[in-house]
């Protein structure tokens, strides 16, 4: 809560007030006097929220309202059913390990001993860094590179690939990419970093970087490094647990998330590949089935979507284009922009789609992407549809409110129904049609 989902989408929400204040022209609303944005305030507000929820994620919750004996300090496995925590040993029957992962800073000379910002300190700024550099171009870097652009920095994004969210559907990311430069986002693709010069608060950060075959140098107020996690799997003692792990994939577990000591289950970043929240609370559920009562549910079922709050949002469930294809699975894709649906025109939020995929001949969804303002919002509703096993074809029978982006998802479903007409069907209906004239 402290340093991941709730502080990074608090700014987005000040970043997309910015943004909505820069357009307001488009809207025909007049903003006089010079625009800008009082970054101290915004993190204040962003703490303040925090601190608003924070009792739901209390220790003092746990402790007085749910029961739970709560010891505060760094725990380590001592034995095969034992922990220490402050000294203290505990017994246990049953374990879950649930402790996470942390920023995975690359290998660059000079980096370590810079004054570099990541995911847990970048929410203590105070002041709004003039130039900010970005080593990472995935969820992460860009919805704090975007936000940081629409407060009034200078934002460069480093990518060591030609691309921006590697695994996202290239038709949305090319969206995003349209939406940031728009921002004003500067991008520096293919970079190979060579060294990080810059350790006290009045020098600025540089990079050195190769790109092109060329040698860049580039000055920033701050840096933030945002290439990715690593599982929290470090003095934990899992050693003597008996607990096998690895230092990329984490604790390993089997399908009831169970790792090599029976009693010790293990859940969240730490655990997963799918690095989210809603994971992490799913797995939790999960291990209390199978820890307490004796539950059979298998991890692989689990059917994650996932969304990035850049702006327009990226959403995603099940199988990408690129999936399908490497498996050989026949599929046939139903796509909607949003530039032919009315509630989007008329929003002025045309540039983003829905796209369905579904399992070639039997209407099954097996995959969807959509691009847009609520795509994080609007992916619930196929990932309802998959979940119940309910086609894209019934999809196109359950009535959407007029006009709501949402009906992307019903409009797909009418063209796939209308795709199932065959030639033969289609030919009837004309020549009924052409009778009843
Ligand atoms: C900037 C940012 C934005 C993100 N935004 C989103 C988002 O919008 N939506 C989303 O779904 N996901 C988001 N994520 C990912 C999400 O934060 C993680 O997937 C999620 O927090 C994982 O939960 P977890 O319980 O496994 O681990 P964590 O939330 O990391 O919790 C692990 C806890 O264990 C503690 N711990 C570690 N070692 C020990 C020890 N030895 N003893 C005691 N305690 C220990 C840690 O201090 C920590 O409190 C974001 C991540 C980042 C970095």
């Amino acid at each position: 809560m402290n340093v991941v989902c709730v502080p990074s989408k608090a700014l987005l929400r000040c970043a997309k007030t910015a943004a909505a204040v820069r357009d307001a022209h488009e809207f025909g609303v007049k903003v006089e006097g010079e625009v800008s944005v009082d970054f101290g305030y915004v993190m204040e507000r962003m703490r303040r929220l925090r601190a608003k929820i924070s009792p739901v994620d209390s220790a003092k919750r746990y402790s007085s309202q749910l029961g739970v004996d709560v010891f505060q300090g760094r725990a380590a496995f001592t034995g095969k059913n034992s922990v220490e925590v402050n000294g203290k040993t505990l017994h246990f029957a049953k374990a879950v390990i649930a402790t996470g992962g942390t920023a995975a800073i690359p290998n660059i000379e000079g980096l370590k001993e810079s004054r570099y910002l990541t995911n847990s300190s970048v929410f203590n700024l105070t002041e709004l860094p003039r130039r900010l550099g970005v080593i990472g171009a995935g969820p992460i870097g860009l919805e704090l590179a975007q936000a940081f652009c629409r407060f009034g920095a200078e934002v460069t994004v480093f990518s060591r690939s030609e691309k921006i969210m590697p695994k996202e559907d290239p038709e949305a990311v090319e969206i995003v990419k349209k939406s940031m430069l728009k921002d004003g986002i500067q991008f520096a693709f293919n970079a190979e970093y060579k060294r990080v010069e810059g350790s006290s608060e009045n020098e600025p950060i540089k990079l050195f970087f190769h790109q092109g075959g060329e040698e860049k140098i580039l000055e920033f107020d701050a840096l933030l490094v945002a290439t990715g996690r690593k599982p929290a799997v470090s003095n934990l003692g899992l050693e003597s647990a008996g607990v096998e792990f690895d230092g990329r994939k984490g604790v390993l577990v089997n399908e009831k998330l169970q790792t090599s000591n029976p009693d010790i289950y293990a859940v969240g970043d730490v655990a997963s590949k799918y690095q989210f929240t809603h994971m992490a609370d799913f797995m939790a559920r999960l291990v209390i089935k199978n820890s307490l009562f004796f539950g059979r549910d298998k991890v692989s079922d689990l059917l994650v979507p996932w969304a990035t709050y850049t702006d327009p949002e990226v959403a995603h469930v099940g199988l990408y284009e690129k999936d399908l294809q490497e498996r050989n699975i026949p599929y046939v894709t139903f796509k909607r922009e949003f530039s032919h649906v009315d509630r989007a025109i008329v929003d002025g939020e045309e540039d983003g789609f829905v796209k369905i995929h579904v399992a070639k001949g039997k209407g099954d969804i097996i995959g969807a992407t959509i691009v847009g303002s609520h795509a994080g919002d609007m992916i619930s509703e196929i990932s309802v549809a998959m979940q119940s096993g309910m086609g894209l074809g019934s999809l196109a029978s359950v009535i959407h409110p007029y006009p709501t982006a949402a009906e992307a998802i019903r409009q797909c479903g009418d063209a796939y129904n209308r795709e199932r007409l065959t030639p033969t069907i289609k030919s009837i209906f004309h020549r009924l049609m052409a009778l009843r004239r």
